[in-house]
Protein backbone atom coordinates (compact mmCIF):
# COMPACT_ATOMS: atom_id res chain seq x y z
CA UNK A 1 0.00 0.00 0.00
CA UNK A 2 1.25 3.73 -1.02
CA UNK A 3 -0.08 6.45 1.35
CA UNK A 4 -0.88 8.92 -1.13
CA UNK A 5 -2.37 6.15 -4.02
CA UNK A 6 -5.93 6.62 -5.09
CA UNK A 7 -6.38 3.17 -5.80
CA UNK A 8 -4.65 1.66 -2.76
CA UNK A 9 -7.16 4.28 -1.03
CA UNK A 10 -9.88 2.55 -3.28
CA UNK A 11 -9.00 -0.78 -1.75
CA UNK A 12 -8.79 0.01 1.75
CA UNK A 13 -12.29 1.62 1.24
CA UNK A 14 -11.07 4.93 2.28
CA UNK A 15 -12.76 6.50 -0.78
CA UNK A 16 -15.80 4.79 -2.19
CA UNK A 17 -16.53 3.09 -5.69
CA UNK A 18 -18.64 1.14 -7.18
CA UNK A 19 -16.81 -2.60 -7.06
CA UNK A 20 -17.41 -5.30 -9.14
CA UNK A 21 -14.78 -7.60 -8.38
CA UNK A 22 -12.55 -8.95 -5.38
CA UNK A 23 -10.40 -11.75 -4.36
CA UNK A 24 -7.04 -11.85 -2.15
CA UNK A 25 -5.12 -10.24 -5.21
CA UNK A 26 -7.34 -8.56 -7.15
CA UNK A 27 -9.99 -5.32 -6.73
CA UNK A 28 -12.23 -3.91 -9.81
CA UNK A 29 -14.24 -1.20 -9.81
CA UNK A 30 -16.52 1.05 -12.55
CA UNK A 31 -14.75 3.89 -13.72
CA UNK A 32 -15.64 7.15 -12.47
CA UNK A 33 -15.69 8.53 -16.10
CA UNK A 34 -16.71 5.73 -18.19
CA UNK A 35 -15.23 5.58 -21.78
CA UNK A 36 -17.83 3.19 -23.38
CA UNK A 37 -20.93 2.01 -21.96
CA UNK A 38 -19.03 -1.08 -19.83
CA UNK A 39 -15.54 0.11 -18.24
CA UNK A 40 -14.10 -1.35 -15.79
CA UNK A 41 -10.72 -0.87 -13.57
CA UNK A 42 -8.90 -3.93 -12.96
CA UNK A 43 -5.62 -3.58 -10.22
CA UNK A 44 -3.52 -5.86 -8.09
CA UNK A 45 -4.12 -5.31 -4.42
CA UNK A 46 -0.26 -4.67 -4.78
CA UNK A 47 0.36 -1.39 -5.17
CA UNK A 48 2.93 -1.48 -8.20
CA UNK A 49 2.93 2.16 -9.93
CA UNK A 50 3.27 1.25 -13.73
CA UNK A 51 3.92 -2.07 -16.15
CA UNK A 52 7.56 -0.52 -15.92
CA UNK A 53 7.65 -1.02 -12.44
CA UNK A 54 6.60 -4.36 -12.39
CA UNK A 55 9.22 -7.24 -11.10
CA UNK A 56 9.26 -11.12 -12.27
CA UNK A 57 8.14 -11.58 -8.81
CA UNK A 58 4.80 -9.92 -10.21
CA UNK A 59 4.37 -12.32 -13.14
CA UNK A 60 2.03 -14.11 -11.41
CA UNK A 61 -0.12 -11.61 -10.24
CA UNK A 62 0.06 -10.01 -13.96
CA UNK A 63 -1.66 -13.02 -14.85
CA UNK A 64 -4.03 -12.85 -12.26
CA UNK A 65 -5.42 -9.73 -13.91
CA UNK A 66 -5.86 -10.65 -16.99
CA UNK A 67 -7.75 -14.15 -16.15
CA UNK A 68 -9.63 -11.61 -13.70
CA UNK A 69 -11.02 -9.54 -16.19
CA UNK A 70 -11.96 -12.92 -18.91
CA UNK A 71 -14.01 -13.36 -15.60
CA UNK A 72 -15.16 -10.27 -14.95
CA UNK A 73 -16.29 -9.90 -18.62
CA UNK A 74 -18.31 -13.47 -18.41
CA UNK A 75 -20.26 -11.92 -15.56
CA UNK A 76 -21.12 -8.68 -16.43
CA UNK A 77 -23.50 -8.56 -19.37
CA UNK A 78 -22.97 -6.56 -22.30
CA UNK A 79 -19.46 -7.99 -23.40
CA UNK A 80 -20.71 -11.16 -25.05
CA UNK A 81 -19.57 -10.00 -28.69
CA UNK A 82 -15.88 -8.91 -27.16
CA UNK A 83 -13.97 -6.42 -24.90
CA UNK A 84 -10.87 -4.93 -24.87
CA UNK A 85 -8.38 -4.63 -21.76
CA UNK A 86 -5.92 -2.01 -21.70
CA UNK A 87 -2.73 -0.56 -19.93
CA UNK A 88 -1.56 2.88 -20.43
CA UNK A 89 1.80 2.70 -19.06
CA UNK A 90 3.54 5.99 -18.26
CA UNK A 91 2.88 9.97 -19.59
CA UNK A 92 2.50 9.35 -23.19
CA UNK A 93 0.25 6.66 -22.57
CA UNK A 94 -2.10 8.77 -21.18
CA UNK A 95 -1.16 7.33 -17.86
CA UNK A 96 -3.18 9.47 -14.63
CA UNK A 97 -3.03 6.86 -11.73
CA UNK A 98 0.36 5.59 -10.97
CA UNK A 99 -0.69 2.09 -9.30
CA UNK A 100 -0.92 -0.16 -12.53
CA UNK A 101 -4.10 -1.06 -13.68
CA UNK A 102 -6.14 -2.81 -16.20
CA UNK A 103 -9.05 -0.97 -18.42
CA UNK A 104 -11.82 -3.50 -19.60
CA UNK A 105 -13.79 -1.27 -22.28
CA UNK A 106 -16.50 -2.69 -24.10
CA UNK A 107 -20.70 -2.25 -25.15
CA UNK A 108 -19.95 -0.88 -27.65
CA UNK A 109 -17.22 -0.94 -31.58
CA UNK A 110 -14.09 -0.14 -30.45
CA UNK A 111 -11.84 1.91 -32.61
CA UNK A 112 -8.47 0.84 -33.81
CA UNK A 113 -6.01 2.11 -34.08
CA UNK A 114 -6.80 3.55 -30.32
CA UNK A 115 -5.95 7.67 -29.95
P1 LIG B 1 -5.29 6.02 -16.53
O1 LIG B 1 -5.57 7.34 -17.20
O2 LIG B 1 -4.97 4.89 -17.49
O3 LIG B 1 -4.25 6.16 -15.45
O4 LIG B 1 -6.64 5.57 -15.85
C1 LIG B 1 -7.09 6.04 -14.62
C2 LIG B 1 -8.56 5.84 -14.62
O5 LIG B 1 -9.02 5.94 -13.29
C3 LIG B 1 -9.33 6.87 -15.44
O6 LIG B 1 -10.08 6.21 -16.45
C4 LIG B 1 -10.22 7.56 -14.42
O7 LIG B 1 -11.49 7.91 -14.91
C5 LIG B 1 -10.30 6.52 -13.32
N1 LIG B 1 -10.59 7.05 -11.99
C6 LIG B 1 -9.97 8.09 -11.39
N2 LIG B 1 -10.47 8.28 -10.15
C7 LIG B 1 -11.43 7.33 -9.98
C8 LIG B 1 -12.32 7.01 -8.92
N3 LIG B 1 -12.32 7.68 -7.75
N4 LIG B 1 -13.19 5.98 -9.09
C9 LIG B 1 -13.19 5.29 -10.26
N5 LIG B 1 -12.36 5.53 -11.28
C10 LIG B 1 -11.50 6.55 -11.16
ZN1 LIG C 1 -1.49 2.17 -4.95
Amino acid sequence: MAEDCLFCKIIKGEIPSAKVYEDEEIFAFKDINPQAPVHIVIIPKKHIESLSGAEINDAEVLGRLQLAAAKIAAQLGGLENGYRLVNNCGHDAGQTVFHIHYHLLGGRILGWPPG
